[in-house]
């Protein structure tokens, strides 16, 4: 199975996501094993699920709280975003970690609540890159999985994303990318031994439809956490047509 997401972070009004929703829908087809999807700002949940849901895309949260409701002013619930039309919600991006102080332990909590209201959760992982030159990465990212020993296994897609690649222009290198992989698949098994259920593994950090190809043929990769790119429908119509 191929999987590319795209994270449009906290960008486009109302009507520009209603446009790109028509123009990426005239210019894409999902083939058979691809899954796509769209992570809008909450305020577009509802107008992008009505024009995507219906032709098979995902539509996820970028963040989701643990609790299903309360007195948690600014926040939104995993209720409210099924609710909104979501199937799935980001959880760990390294913006909600470095921005906003998510910790491993309010994750063990998001991925539980997101099971329990039946969404796909998409798991984020990645080193920065102090990280990376002090030869941290492998750690870093078993530090990170660990998550899954507490919650157990379940329905979950992860995304490797370098912390230093993310809207940088500066994309992994291929062995960089296979290492990380390799590593996450074998941590993976792991955690889900004795299930039959196997996690793509996405990249995530300045994927473009130039460079997309190479990346999915790298092993263990099955596909793009995407954000600049994603917002321009041609690019992410392209990068969905490349996985398919
Ligand atoms: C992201 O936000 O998850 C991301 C990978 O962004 P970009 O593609 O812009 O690097």
């Amino acid at each position: 199975m191929r999987c590319v997401v795209a994270n449009w972070k906290m960008n486009l009004s109302f009507e520009e996501a209603r446009t790109f929703c028509e123009d990426f829908l005239g210019h894409v087809s999902l083939g058979a094993g691809t899954e796509a999807g769209i992570a809008p700002p909450y305020t577009m949940l509802h107008l992008v699920s009505d024009l995507v849901r219906p032709k098979g895309l995902h539509v996820f949260g970028q963040n989701g709280h643990a609790e299903p409701k309360g007195a948690f002013t600014g926040e939104v619930s995993m209720p409210q975003l099924r609710d909104a039309g979501c199937s799935g919600v980001l959880l760990g991006h390294s913006e909600r970690r470095q921005l906003f102080g998510e910790t491993d332990a309010a994750l063990i909590k998001k991925v539980k609540a997101a099971w329990q209201w039946d969404l796909l959760p998409l798991l984020c992982i990645g080193e920065t890159l102090e990280q990376r030159d002090a030869g941290q990465t492998l750690d870093v990212l078993g530090q990170q999985l660990a998550i899954l020993g507490e919650t157990g296994p379940g329905p979950l897609w992860v995304a490797y994303e370098p912390v230093w690649a993310i809207g940088t222009g500066r994309r992994a290198e291929a062995p960089q990318v296979a290492e990380a992989h390799a590593f996450i698949r074998a941590t993976l098994n792991r955690y889900f031994a004795g299930t039959e259920y196997q996690v793509p593994i996405l990249y995530g950090g300045s994927v473009t439809p130039e460079t997309f190809t190479e990346l999915l043929g790298i092993p263990e990769v099955a596909g793009g956490l995407v954000g600049g790119a994603s917002l321009d429908p041609a690019k992410f119509a392209a990068l969905v047509k490349q996985a398919g």
